[in-house]
């Protein structure tokens, strides 16, 4: 018998660690407090409600999903031996503490005397696989999406068949069981089905107007595909074989904004490798400055940023929805990091470790290749001079304010005009139009030029 070590795969099919592997799996899921310690308590919702349909699918099957608590490199070693299995398996993982905690449990199953197997599968192509020509990770994005979308794709794996066992199992934990209050945001559902029915639904209709609608967040067209694609209640295989049949059958603008979507995936692919081939990130900017970046890290503007209640109605709407559905449309993420950074002038860590708290979605590679992109310290970034203006990002994606009013109620019923000019409004003026939202707590255009000097002092490597 074999044991398969599921982390962020919680599915049956198109499971690679499943089918690549030899020998029947029976399936283990280890809650481990050093992952615990860094997660959110809608990211752990997620996860257990994932774990469930995991364990049902299992069961269907005549076989079962153990569940243990503890440091892995104890725990699944012990639990080999206790089902007599001679190969434990598991799927890459490319984050920098992932790999040593791996690192950790290969070498106990192999004092074991367990095979332990590690299988590429949660990206279409593995760290190392898409270089330049000189063999070196790219920097650059497009360069490596023109390779990435050529490259042929491995097929969607079919679900094998799997250890036939009735061990002594554990009930799964509660959120609370685990330590986490009770999340306060809707935590949408986890599940292979549930990934389907999304993917399913976006394939139908809105894939074919995300080309030119993703960037406005109350279209709401994306296919919210982020959380299953984080803990794996999907395969990419699947998804992407899926895409690719769309773009074969499709054409002109309908075909572009399949494409669109497809860019998408590979961007996820591209902070993978990033993250594989220069861990530190995870804490150190990417690109490295002669002097320091002097942030200012005040925590008044931190906690107004946090709350939203910055008085920059389309960034208040956007960390309210991150509150209320732990998740945020990608373009106001764009912005609320932008403006966190370079308005605020507070270090791109405090962001993502906010972001990391409470986002269903939060992945190590996407969220600190979003963060380092807009704070201009990461690879293929925005340069440092382009500071958006959070007014006008407002006035261009979202008109009618009709997303910023869906979540910031006191400017319901206010004039979008009013709403996108607020900054520029007299205090009698904010106060007729909506009493109770606050004034903006810095001025965009100081801030931006005390931005451009930080950055510049940080470049300026003539300083003695
Ligand atoms: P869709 O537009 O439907 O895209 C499909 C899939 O492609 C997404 O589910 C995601 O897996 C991938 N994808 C899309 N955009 C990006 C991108 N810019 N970078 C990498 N992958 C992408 N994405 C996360 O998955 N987790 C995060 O923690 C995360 N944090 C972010 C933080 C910041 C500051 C920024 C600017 C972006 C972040 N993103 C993150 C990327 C992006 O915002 C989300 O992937 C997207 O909003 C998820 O919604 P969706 O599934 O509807 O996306």
């Amino acid at each position: 018998m074999r044991v398969h070590w599921h982390r962020r795969d919680l599915r049956l099919a198109d499971n690679r660690g499943l089918t690549d592997a030899p020998d029947r799996p029976i399936g283990l899921f280890v809650f481990d407090d050093d992952v615990l310690a860094h997660a959110g308590a809608p990211r752990v919702e997620f996860m257990l409600d994932a774990l469930e349909g995991l364990r049902g699918a299992y069961r269907t099957r005549g076989s079962e999903l153990l569940v243990r608590h503890g440091d892995p490199a104890t725990v699944v070693p012990r639990t080999a031996a206790a089902l007599d299995a001679d190969v434990v398996s598991w799927n890459r993982d490319y984050s920098g503490l992932a790999r040593e905690r791996d690192e950790r449990v290969r070498t106990s199953l192999d004092s074991a005397g367990v095979t332990p197997q590690q299988v590429h599968d949660a990206i279409c192509h593995e760290p190392g696989s898409i270089t330049t020509n000189a063999g070196d990770p790219y920097s650059v994005y497009t360069y490596f999406w023109k390779k990435w979308r050529n490259r042929e794709k491995d097929e969607p794996r079919s679900i094998p068949e799997l250890a036939r066992a009735d061990p002594e199992t554990e009930p799964l934990p509660s959120v609370t069981d685990l330590g986490f209050d009770d999340p306060t945001a809707d935590v949408p559902k986890a599940g292979t089905d549930a990934a389907r029915e999304l993917l399913d639904a976006f394939l139908e209709a809105d894939v074919y107007r995300y080309g030119e609608a993703r960037d406005y967040p109350a279209e709401a067209c994306t296919s919210r595909l982020s959380p299953h694609l984080k803990f794996g209640t999907i395969g990419i295989r699947e998804v992407d074989e899926r895409v690719r049949k769309l773009l074969d059958d499709s054409v002109g603008e309908r075909r572009e904004s399949v494409a669109e979507f497809r860019s998408q995936l590979a961007w996820r692919e591209f902070y993978a490798h990033v993250l594989y081939f220069n861990p530190e990130v995870v804490t150190a900017n990417y690109k490295t400055y002669p002097n320091p970046i002097e942030w200012e890290d005040d925590e008044a503007l931190l906690e107004a940023w946090k709350r939203g209640e910055t008085g920059y109605p389309i960034v208040d709407a956007g960390m309210r929805q991150l509150r209320e559905e732990a998740f945020m449309h990608n373009r106001v993420r764009m912005i609320v990091a932008s403006f966190l950074s370079k308005d605020l002038l507070i270090d791109w860590r405090r962001g993502y470790a906010h972001f990391r708290e409470l986002l269903v979605d939060h992945d190590t590679a996407n969220d600190n290749g979003g963060w380092q992109w807009a704070a201009s310290t990461g690879t293929d970034a925005q340069p440092y001079f382009r500071i958006f203006n959070p007014m006008t990002q407002g006035e261009r994606y979202d008109p009618d304010a009709e997303y910023i009013t869906t979540y910031v109620s006191e400017l319901d019923g206010a004039d979008p005009t009013v709403i996108h000019s607020w900054h520029e409004r007299t205090p009698t003026e904010r106060a007729n139009a909506a009493p109770d939202y606050p004034e903006p707590i810095v001025e965009h255009s100081q801030r931006r030029e005390r931005a451009l000097e930080m950055f510049e002092r940080a470049r300026d490597d003539n300083d003695e």
